[in-house]
């Protein structure tokens, strides 16, 4: 192995937790039972869960030290002020409102700077983060670059902004019309696509000359530094410290999911400069979440998220992180597993279009595909395609967007090479029968982000 290209983990384990397989039949009967969605299979079944990044890293010695040092009081906690510190100095906001993870930052945000009827436009969208905006009555519009539709187009900074199309936008329904820019680092449903600097300045500048305010979903911020050290001219000799600053110095605010880029179990917060939207967010807090200074919080998870955010921005940590999903990534595209390219941060997604080409997008071949997976090996993974991108709010039509991906999401700190080794076989070794997997159909659809409970039956 060439460990200048894949690092080897840059830490060494003191603590497991053992997994184990069970048998093929077994995982048959819990696949219908769970009504082949994959978040609705018990944990206990899975052999390796790659189902999210989302709040199941491994936390460091540090901080669980740090855990040890809660300040449990309902007001004014110690930890609220490290972590409040923590995010000025490294992310340059004056404000933060701590959340129980992103989706309650995004639910503030959304109720207090979208009006009935304005435009958020955004690159690309994010399940929970698009559903607060239509919640409160915005109208989220895509302006991300046409590539990041294509999984085939292997370009860098696919995430990116098209400025023409914000541009147009502005000019065609006002920039009062305009809630504010919605900017993602990197872009998960694209797959992990990352910004350029070039870009977020950009945006800035056009926003700032038609006083529109931008906030960026910070989710995986660290992960998209990284990228900008590896790819953008200008950046290689800067650490991911001054990335991460000179990102967000383009920035009005942002919301955050901890789970992520955090490090941690559960939290998030949402950040901004401005004081008046600061005490609207304050007032808002107390009612969805609790006090100011906790939120949806508890001390000792904010004490593990604020050294969970520094530990995210150290080079080996975050080279080995972006590095170990590009090993998979590459494992699958050499054995000719179609993938979406180039391999973004957090996770490699299989393109279930050309993996199924027998399938139409409304047999859910994506779906079917996380699904016929478990079954293969014992790995979870998830849809993200046609069920996961729900309904048009107004017409109820289903929303037939052009990727049509599995997501096979690498959590940070948990799992080694060989694992992904594991993966990698078990996709392949299933691409090599593709033809037996079959279309899905509901039984049962809820109404809001379907793809949580959704159940199904073969066609
Ligand atoms: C996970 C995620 C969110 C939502 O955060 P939660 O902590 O799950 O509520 C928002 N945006 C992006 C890009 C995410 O990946």
């Amino acid at each position: 192995m060439d460990y200048s290209k894949y690092p080897a983990e840059p830490y060494r384990i003191k603590m497991v937790e053992p997994v184990k397989m069970i048998s093929k039949e077994e995982r048959m009967k819990v696949a219908e039972e769970a009504g082949f969605n994959t978040f609705l299979i018990p944990s206990d079944a899975v052999y390796i869960d790659l189902l999210t990044d989302s709040g199941t890293n491994a936390m460091s010695d540090r901080q669980w030290a740090g855990m040890m040092l809660g300040d449990e009081a309902y007001a004014g906690s110690v930890n609220f002020a490290h972590l409040k510190d923590t995010v000025e100095e490294l992310m340059g906001f004056r404000h933060i409102v701590p959340t129980h993870q992103g989706r309650g930052a995004e639910n503030l945000l959304s109720s207090i700077a979208i009006k009935e009827g304005q435009y958020v436009p955004g690159n690309m969208y994010f399940t929970t983060t698009r559903f607060h905006q239509e919640n409160n009555g915005g109208i989220f519009i895509d302006i991300i670059r046409d590539e990041a539709h294509d999984a085939t187009i292997d370009i860098p900074f696919k995430g990116n902004i098209d400025v023409e199309k914000l541009r147009k936008l502005i000019e065609e329904k006002g920039a009062e019309n305009i809630a504010y820019v919605c900017l993602a680092v990197t872009v998960n449903l694209a797959g992990g696509q990352p910004v350029s600097m070039g870009n977020m300045k950009e945006v800035s500048e056009l926003c700032k000359a038609n006083g529109i305010k931008v906030f960026y979903d910070a989710t995986r911020f660290a992960e998209n530094a990284f990228f900008i050290k590896e790819q953008e001219d200008g950046y290689q000799d800067k650490t991911i410290a001054e990335i991460v600053k000179e990102m967000f110095s383009y920035a009005d605010g942002c919301t955050m999911s901890g789970k992520k880029d955090g490090i941690v179990n559960i939290g998030g917060f949402l950040c901004m400069n401005d004081d008046e939207l600061f005490e609207q967010a304050k007032e808002l807090v107390v009612v969805f979440e609790g006090m100011p200074s906790y939120g949806g919080m508890a001390g000792r998870d904010m004490e593990a998220l604020a050294i969970g955010l520094k530990e995210s921005m150290q080079y080996e940590y975050i080279s080995h992180r972006v590095l170990q999903v590009r090993y998979l990534g590459d494992k699958l595209k050499e054995a000719g597993v179609p993938i979406v390219e180039p391999v973004g941060g957090h996770a490699v997604f299989l393109d279930a279009r050309r993996f199924c080409p027998h399938l139409e997008q409304t047999d859910f071949p994506a779906q079917s595909l996380a699904n016929e997976l478990f079954i293969e090996s014992g790995v979870r993974t998830m849809e993200r395609g046609i069920i996961s991108a729900g309904r048009d709010k107004n017409t109820g039509e289903n929303h037939m967007p052009k990727l049509e991906t599995v997501r096979v999401t690498i959590p940070r700190r948990v799992y080694t090479y060989k694992h992904m080794d594991v993966v990698a076989d078990a996709i392949i070794k299933l691409y090599e029968h593709k033809e037996d997997i079959k279309g899905l159909k509901f039984v049962y659809e809820p109404k809001q982000l379907r793809f949580f409970t959704a159940r199904f039956e073969h066609k």
